[in-house]
């Protein structure tokens, strides 16, 4: 038994929600210190300097942790979960609450020695991963991924014990989400998309990426993307861009957003969709309250929410005719010698192209989502045991064989080419489709409410969606599940309807396709 603290046992709800947001600030400000140096480690870090900056971090992840952890933070949540502001007070602290006491919850319900297990095991993990996927070694991978799965179904009884243990890691990425309904949505959409990819590849008629392969000298790429951030809305006053091997987005506090991409001189969307997916995640940061800074009012609402914002200014906006029509004569004065002769149309139906592949990463639009929803089927049956980690790489070769119709010809180019698992990411991959999902019903719904959208769009003018993102969806951070908040920005409930139908309307006419 455990007597609470007598200045929190005594005080009111108010001063109670008070020193709970305080506490959650502190935290969070924190927790950006870590991100800062995650960013900085990615961008700028000597190479000799990596073991001092692993000590660095580890001592801010302490310190993050003590402070997540505080047991004065704890009963200040327990007695607010039981107060009335928990059920009488504004959106706002009925929401903090919540999200705050069941952060906190979850976080104490782990046991100390399973959380510097599972820190440990996945660095070694990570390290191994790294030369079984050099080596196409799958034998290497096996010993570590049995003790990382058996270590995250310890975790997802701990934390969430009522749940499904799927359910349980799921959380952590997609608050509120079941894996039941993600699964049935996904086999819906699965058949579908093998459809489509079947009719694209088998036509006779096929986009032609050739006008995306010439030469795109790196100095004009790096204004042309800039200029694209700025025009859709990234504010560079309260961001940055710089060059990573791996893009990314990274938020070190409310007006500090940092984007990162790639470059290749001789294929113009590694960079330019790098940029456009990533600044759409820095408009979702960028965009959220920043007067709730720290607080679950202020930040993003789960993965598929914040991939769904990249998606839609990446794929939706990016690859569409409209953006196209503004964008190419801005790419031609780049890029004078390599669009001189082409056309808005043609360079937008080179991005366009369907092509199964074997990795992730490397897919189209249209493939990706199938390349995710094996994982999901994969990573859950492992963690329900239904499926032992010793048959994962047949199991994901004959599944890739039966949706792409390719047999993967290594586990390089298979089950090992993706970090995540060895990293403990499992329940993280279905998001990304979901992330998807949520995008096309957002465009659908924004499209409905702002019939010029098109037209905007095609004349340059962004502000107007990025307005109506901001406003249903930015603006109430994470005080919703990400069911809720889509249903109630898009008025019906989360459907791949929208997604398929964004599909062909954009892939099926390149392809000669009708419907
Ligand atoms: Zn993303």
């Amino acid at each position: 038994m455990h007597t609470p603290s007598p200045a929190i046992g005594s005080a009111d709800p108010r001063t109670l929600y008070q020193a709970a947001c305080d506490h959650a600030r502190r935290t969070a400000v924190l927790a950006s210190v870590e991100s800062l140096l995650g960013w900085d480690e990615q961008t700028k870090l000597p190479t000799a300097a990596g073991a001092h900056r692993a000590e660095q971090v580890g001592a801010v992840a302490a310190l993050v942790h003590a402070s997540r952890t505080d047991r004065a933070q704890g009963e200040r949540l327990e007695r607010l979960a039981e107060s009335e502001l928990a059920r009488t007070g504004t959106e706002e602290e009925q929401g903090s609450i919540r999200r705050l006491h069941r952060d906190y919850q979850k976080q104490v319900r782990l046991p100390a020695r399973l959380v510097e297990e599972t820190a440990r095991v996945c660095i070694d993990g990570q390290q191994a991963w790294v030369v079984a996927r050099r080596e196409s070694d799958w034998s290497r991978m096996a010993p570590w991924l049995e003790r990382i799965f058996a270590l995250k179904r310890e975790q997802a009884a701990c934390q969430l014990p009522a749940l499904d243990p799927y359910d349980s890691l799921l959380d952590d990425y997609e608050p509120g989400a079941l894996s039941s309904d993600v699964a049935a949505v996904f086999d819906r959409l699965r058949p579908k998309i093998v459809e489509l990819v079947q009719a694209c590849t088998s036509s006779a008629i096929r986009p032609d990426d050739a006008v995306l392969r010439r030469q795109y000298p790196l100095a004009a790429q790096e204004r042309f993307v800039r200029e694209v951030a700025s025009r859709i809305g990234f504010d560079f006053s309260r961001g940055r861009l710089d060059t990573s091997t791996h893009p990314f987005c990274s938020t070190a506090g409310p007006h500090d957003c940092r984007l990162t991409t790639r470059w290749d001189e001789n294929f113009l969307p590694t960079s330019l969709f790098g940029v456009l997916h990533e600044a759409g995640h820095g408009l979702y940061e960028q965009g959220l309250p920043d007067g709730a800074y720290g607080l679950p009012g202020g930040e993003a609402a789960s993965l598929g929410v914040h991939e769904s914002q990249s998606r839609l200014w990446e794929n939706l906006v990016g690859r569409s005719s409209e953006f196209w029509a503004w964008c190419f004569p801005l790419a031609r004065e780049a890029f004078p010698d390599a669009l001189s002769q082409s056309s808005a149309a043609e360079v937008q139906r080179a991005l366009l192209t369907v092509r199964p592949s074997l990795i992730r990463v490397e897919a189209d639009e249209v493939t990706y989502n199938l390349h995710i929803m094996m994982r999901f089927d994969l990573e859950r049956s492992v963690i329900r045991g239904d499926l032992a980690v010793a048959d994962l790489p047949e199991a994901w070769n004959a599944r890739f064989e039966r949706d792409f119709g390719i047999r993967p010809p290594s586990d390089a180019e298979g089950v090992l080419q993706d970090i995540h698992w060895s990293a403990g990411l499992i329940g993280y991959f279905p998001t990304y489709t979901m992330g998807n999902i949520f995008a096309a019903q957002l465009m659908a719904a924004a499209e409905r409410s702002m019939p010029g959208l098109r037209n905007d769009l095609a004349s340059g003018r962004f502000a107007g969606l990025l307005q109506w993102l901001r406003e249903r969806v930015h603006s109430s951070g994470r005080l919703r599940d990400p069911q809720a908040l889509v249903t109630a920005a898009t008025g019906e409930a989360v459907s791949e309807r929208w997604l398929l139908e964004s599909l062909w309307h954009r892939y099926g006419p390149p392809h000669g396709l009708a419907r």
